[in-house]
């Protein structure tokens, strides 16, 4: 056992504090977190949401195509004005809400295999309009996605807001 753990400092000091973690220590913790995270995306159900090697693999070219094809064939492409998208968009992201209107707030682990559908359909309409107004400006997704998450980090500085909900 290391000095840090001894039965004795913990004795002594008047406050609990906790244990300093080697390097080593803390790599293992998360990965073991993310094996959980995982683990708890998959019990879910199969295909329930992306899970994080879906998310890992996904081929974004393939879906803009995918996209691109079923527009263009319909020729809707004069109908997604930014407008237009943001407010299809919106109203997506409205109906999964529908969803889990009124539920309990565990509710969703009992989900139906018809309800796991509609959660999955409603995230696919939610993604496809996210896809095609990011093209629509020329906006690279990910790249812009990266950009906000550096702000949100200096926004919401881990030190001050771990384990709180709140936005100030
Ligand atoms: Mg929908």
């Amino acid at each position: 056992m290391s000095k840090r753990y001894s039965g004795k400092s913990f004795k002594d000091s008047s406050v609990m504090k906790k244990p300093k973690l080697t390097f080593k220590e803390k790599r293992k913790l998360k990965e073991e977190k993310k094996r959980k995270d995982e683990k708890a995306f998959s019990d879910l159900g199969s295909g329930f949401v992306l899970n994080m090697s879906t998310w890992r693999n996904m081929n974004y070219e393939k879906i803009k195509k995918e996209i691109k094809e079923f527009v263009d064939e319909r020729d809707w492409d004069q109908f997604h004005t930014p407008k237009n998208l943001s407010m299809a968009l919106s109203v997506e992201a409205s109906e999964l809400l529908e969803i889990f209107q009124w539920q309990k707030a565990d509710e969703f682990k009992s989900a139906t295999e018809k309800q796991k559908e509609m959660i999955k359909d409603e995230i696919a309409d939610i993604f496809y309009y996210l896809v095609r107004i990011s093209e629509k400006l020329n906006i690279n997704i990910e790249e812009a996605l990266l950009n906000k998450m550096k702000k949100n980090k200096e926004k919401y500085p881990k030190e001050s807001v771990k384990g709180k909900a709140i936005k100030n």
